[in-house]
C-alpha cells in the first residue's frame, strides 16, 4: 500500500531524511519511533506531498506521489492532482486542528462536502456514523471547546475518515493529550487497525506498538536504523543507537 525508496528531504542546507525507505502492505499498521528531529514528522509529511521530496519516490497504493513518471522522467503533478492524490490519505496531527467554529458534525461534514460528490443527506449520515464509531454519538453538536482533548482528537479521526482514504497517517496523535484521555484516542485506533485499515503511526506508546503493530521502525538522523516486528525490535534491538533510545523510553 505504501512503498519508500531512499527518500531524501532537506530544508535549505538542512539535510533531515537522507534515504528513508519503507514498504507496508495492505491492512498492516506501521509504527514508527524515534528522537525528537529525526525526521518522522517530515517523513509522514512527504508521504502525502505535504512536503516536496528532493530525491527518491514514495508511492501509495501504485501510484507515484506527486510526480507521474513518463518515458523515464518525473514531471511534478499539478496542484489539483496532488490535492486528489491526498484526500485518499487521512492525516491525524498531534494538534486536533478542528474547526472552531463548527460543531463536532460540521467538522466531519466539511471534506466530503468540500469535493461535492455526494448529497448533503449522504454525508451527513456517514459523519454521524463515524462519529458514533468513535464514541461520540451525544458530541456530534458540540464544538471543539466544547469537547476534551480526547474527544476533540476522536473527531478529528472521524474527520480524516469522512473522506474514505485508503491510508492512515498518525503524527504523536495522543501526545498533547492528558495521560487520562489516551486510551480512549488509541482505542479508536485499535479500533481501525482491527477493521483492516493501513496505517503509518508516529508514537511515544511503545505499548500501543507492540500491541497492534505489524511492523515497528526506528528512525534516527534522517535514516530507519532498524525495523522489523515489534517484538524483535523491542526485545532484541541489533543496533546500539535503538538501545540507547529505548532504554530511555521503555
Ligand atoms: P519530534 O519527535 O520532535 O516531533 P521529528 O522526528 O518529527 O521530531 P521533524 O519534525 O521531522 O522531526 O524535524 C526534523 C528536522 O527538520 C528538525 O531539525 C527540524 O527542525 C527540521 N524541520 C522540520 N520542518 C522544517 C521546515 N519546514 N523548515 C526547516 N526545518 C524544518
Ligand atoms: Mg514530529
Amino acid at each position: 500500500m505504501v512503498r519508500a525508496e531512499n527518500v531524501h528531504k532537506s530544508f535549505g542546507p538542512l539535510e533531515v531524511l537522507k534515504g528513508v525507505d519503507l514498504a507496508v502492505r495492505p491492512g498492516e499498521v506501521s509504527c514508527v519511533i524515534g528522537p525528537s528531529g529525526s525526521g518522522k514528522s517530515t517523513f509522514l509529511r512527504c508521504i502525502n506531498h505535504l512536503e516536496k521530496i528532493n530525491a527518491g519516490r514514495i508511492w501509495v497504493d501504485g501510484e507515484l506521489v506527486g510526480y507521474r513518471e513518463r518515458g523515464g522522467k518525473l514531471y511534478e503533478m499539478r496542484e489539483k492532482e496532488v490535492a486528489a492524490q491526498r484526500r485518499s490519505i487521512g492525516m491525524v496531527f498531534q494538534r486536533f486542528n478542528l474547526f472552531p467554529h463548527m460543531t463536532a458534525l460540521e467538522n466531519v461534514m466539511e471534506a466530503p462536502l468540500r469535493v461535492r460528490r455526494e448529497s448533503r443527506a449522504e454525508v451527513r449520515e456517514r459523519a454521524t456514523a463515524l462519529l458514533d464509531r468513535v464514541g461520540l454519538a451525544s458530541k456530534i453538536g458540540n464544538y471543539p471547546g466544547q469537547l476534551s482533548g480526547g474527544q476533540q482528537q476522536r473527531v478529528a479521526i472521524a474527520r480524516a475518515l469522512a473522506m474514505r482514504p485508503k491510508l492512515m497517517l498518525f503524527d504523536e496523535p495522543t501526545s498533547a493529550l492528558d495521560p487520562e484521555l489516551v486510551g480512549e484516542v488509541l482505542d479508536v485506533m485499535k479500533d481501525l487497525a482491527r477493521d483492516g485499515m493501513t496505517m503509518i503511526v508516529v508514537t511515544h506508546e511503545i505499548g500501543f506498538a507492540r500491541e497492534v503493530g505489524d511492523s515497528l521502525i526506528f528512525m534516527d538522523g534522517g535514516v530507519v536504523v532498524e525495523s522489523g516486528a515489534p517484538d524483535e525490535v523491542l526485545g532484541n534491538p541489533r543496533h546500539d543507537r535503538t538501545r540507547t533510545f529505548l532504554s530511555k523510553v521503555l
